[in-house]
């Protein structure tokens, strides 16, 4: 972990901030849109611009998905600092992680089923499909007289482990939002930050990942919000500082839904596959951020260029009003195909 005060939000550190994208699935428009803004925020405030790859979801990475993205990005002219990273590469990282929250009594091992904390008579049913764990499924974490608790022990992969949440509001000062607080107590509880598949959960990947890298500013989809206070209980119980967050608005389609993976037709290799040229991808990302007014080719320095402090906060402002959102609709992505 970098030599920064603990606990306390990132100082005066060069900026750095990262591409991270879960090779799950190839690339969509919605998320191109995410890293695009993000490297145009990068390069034109001169910070650094690492790539991750977070591919710790075993299940769910693709073989060749992790070249895929990266020659995607490069097609669309996002260059970054220094070599890609892999989570799955380092994992002792995130055992260490995990032996100093151990040590510091912050996790305890959870042997309970999904079933199990769905069916607590006090575990509300979330849209996310999320289940808040409650303090009354904690295994008993006071050592007896007869027996040491080993409740707080990380001694074996392949068992779930859960952070312990207390009760409160957690603030979240967001560059693009603003203030916004959560409760991740009553929101999700004791949320999992290991999987006994043997891996880390995202939660606490991503934490430990943007505190080795020295992350100041975590630039990413809307849709993490809330994870930022989880991410924030993390930081503090690892002692290291709260990077600076931007989260910016994900595309909603003409349903009025967000765009997502499973849009097929809608990612990135299929449309270079067809022929769509780059600069007509960046011209519709940029429209649909609202930064032209009709759709036109542009290329990675003309995008840059549309991405001032001043179109960077309307567009934000704009997309948390359902009716002045800017969506990607059918004519729009009819000009992308187009000759
Ligand atoms: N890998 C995550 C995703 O693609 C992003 C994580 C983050 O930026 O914190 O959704």
């Amino acid at each position: 972990m970098p030599d920064r005060s603990a606990g306390d939000p990132v100082g005066d550190a060069p900026r750095r901030t990262r591409l991270a994208p879960s090779p799950t699935g190839s690339l969509h428009l919605g998320n191109a849109r995410t890293f695009v803004l993000t490297w145009a925020i990068a390069r034109n405030r001169g910070w650094e611009l690492l790539l991750r790859m977070e591919d710790l979801d075993g299940e769910r990475v693709k073989p060749g998905a992790i070249e895929e993205t990266s020659a995607i990005l490069e097609w669309l002219g996002l260059d970054h600092d220094g070599a890609m990273t892999v989570q799955s590469q380092h994992r002792e990282r995130f055992r260490a992680a995990m032996e100093r929250l151990a040590a510091a009594r912050r996790i305890f091992r959870c042997e309970r089923s999904r079933k199990d904390v769905r069916s607590a008579a006090s575990a509300p049913h979330r849209e996310d499909g999320e289940t808040r764990f409650p303090p009354s499924l904690r295994p008993s974490l006071q050592p007896s007289s007869q027996a040491p608790c080993d409740a707080f022990r990380f001694d074996e992969e392949l068992v779930n482990y859960r952070l312990l949440v207390d009760p409160g509001c957690e603030p979240v000062h967001d560059e693009l939002f603003g203030d916004v607080e959560f409760d991740p107590g009553s929101e999700v509880g004791d949320f999992l930050v290991w999987m006994k598949l043997g891996v880390p959960s995202y939660q606490l990947a991503v934490v430990v990942d943007d505190a080795h890298h020295g992350i100041t500013d975590v630039i990413r989809g809307d849709d993490l919000l809330a994870s930022a206070a989880r991410q924030q209980l993390l930081y503090r119980a690892l002692g290291a500082p709260t990077p600076r967050w931007w989260h910016l608005p994900l595309v909603y389609g003409p349903d009025g839904r967000r765009l997502a993976k499973r849009h097929d037709d809608l990612s990135l290799a299929a449309l270079r596959n067809s022929g769509v040229r780059r600069e007509r991808v960046l011209g519709l990302l940029a429209l649909w951020c609202g930064f032209l007014d009709a759709p036109a080719e542009c290329g990675p320095d003309d995008f840059r260029r549309l991405v001032t402090a001043d179109t960077l906060q309307s567009f934000v402002a704009r997309e948390r009003i359902p009716a002045s959102r800017c969506i990607a609709t059918e004519e729009s992505i009819r000009w992308l195909r187009s000759p």
